[in-house]
């Protein structure tokens, strides 16, 4: 932020000088044609073979010098304006780094299979956002092994969430019908949503729809123990069917936030019935790498200063903690109470005999030949007892 005020003030000083310049060229400009237009008029008021008097000459001198002083002046002041506009990209390359290549892990996406992961994840996104043609563009060209049938689903959702947005509830009821079961299983208030939606857009339209909106009042059965309070609420609505629904105590079901809202509850539950995050991992990958970045810069800094080498420790490790907030948290940590660090892959928790749980590299710290004797309780154990932890 710091660094973008920086640019900012620099952007701001250019843009004062140019006002200023402007305004003076344009003022020291009017006049000239000005005295340009007089002379102007006075030679033509001459015939045309006679010869200039004196008085004519030298103010046609003096007007020929004066344009010829202001020119120049403009062009300096032109020149100046360009030093001032090449300060702001020498502030931007102060402010910013451009070279990240000291924080970048090494052949990373070396591997063929690290490579292939990175596409997928791309496309996906696209697919996530209906952009079919760079998503197939990107399959082949990549080499991927994505087929119709695992696209279906993205596109699907896209057509969908696209309709809800112009306010067509269809596609939407349809597909949540379709998916009941599973909605239901995972506690899912969709499609009692939906319906009420489709039941507020018919009330709104009063009297004429009357005998429609109480047949669309049959959808409610299957939820009517579930959401009876909200269906109480719908139903007093109908008593101002006349009135119209907008002067009414219950104006606020009108309100547009619940559209929002269903498109929100709409991603999120056919996300997980995909067994898919709601957000793309791309994005959040993108997200959670421009908030680790400045730390990671600056600690690189330090660790030029004091002669250590490289960000990345061979361990998969960050050389500081690195705290994104709860939004990033996805699952549980575990640190080890012996070594005092996080597990790893490498070094995933283990559960002992008696219940206690440490890291797998200080359980085999800990052993002595095919013996290990637990930190805290004491018991005395074989390390072939223990389980890996999944967390
Ligand atoms: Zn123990």
């Amino acid at each position: 932020m710091e660094s973008c005020l920086a640019v900012e003030r620099e952007i701001d000083k250019v843009l004062s000088k140019f006002s200023g310049v402007r305004d003076h060229m344009n003022y020291t400009i009017d006049e000239l044609i000005k005295s340009a237009e007089n002379i102007c008029y006075e030679l033509s008021n001459g015939t045309v073979d006679r010869e200039l008097t004196a008085t004519q000459s030298i103010i046609l001198n003096q007007t020929v010098k004066r344009i010829k002083e202001a020119v120049c002046r403009i062009g300096s002041e032109h020149k100046d304006l360009h030093s001032t506009v090449s300060k702001v990209g020498k502030a931007i390359d102060r402010n910013f780094v451009s070279d990240f290549c000291a924080v970048a892990k090494e052949g990373a996406f070396e591997d063929e299979s690290t490579r292939n992961l990175l596409s997928e994840v791309v496309c996906e996104h696209f697919l996530r956002q209906g952009k079919l043609d760079i998503a197939e563009a990107l399959n082949e060209e990549a080499g991927l092994n994505i087929d119709e049938s695992q696209m279906e689903p993205f596109l699907e959702l896209h057509r969908i969430l696209g309709a809800l947005k112009q306010r067509n509830l269809g596609p939407a009821l349809r597909w949540a019908a379709a998916h009941r079961d599973q909605l239901l299983e995972q506690n899912s208030t969709l499609e009692f949503r939906l319906h009420r939606l489709q039941f507020i857009n018919l009330v709104r339209w009063g009297p004429e729809k009357q005998a429609e909106v109480l047949q669309y009042a049959r959808h409610f059965a299957p939820f009517a123990t579930q959401h009876a309070k909200e269906l109480q609420i719908l139903m007093g609505s109908l008593l101002f069917l006349r009135q119209g629904l907008e002067n009414s105590p219950y104006a606020y079901l009108l309100d547009p936030i619940y559209w929002d809202e269903l498109c929100d509850i709409f991603t999120r539950d056919s996300c997980s019935l995909m067994g898919m995050s709601v957000e793309s991992p791309l994005s959040v990958s993108i997200r959670a790498g421009c908030m680790a970045l400045p730390p990671l810069l600056n600690i690189r800094q330090i660790m030029l200063q004091r002669q250590v080498s490289g960000v990345w420790s061979n361990k998969d490790e960050l050389p500081v903690e690195i705290d994104l907030g709860k939004d990033y948290r996805y699952h549980s940590i575990f640190a080890c109470p012996i070594l005092r660090q996080q597990s790893t892959e490498n070094n995933p928790p283990v559960r002992l005999v008696c219940g206690h749980v440490i890291s797998r590299d200080a359980l085999n710290k800990l052993s002595t030949g095919n013996k290990v004797k637990c930190p805290y309780c004491p018991i005395e154990q074989s390390p072939s007892e223990v389980k890996q932890l999944v967390f």
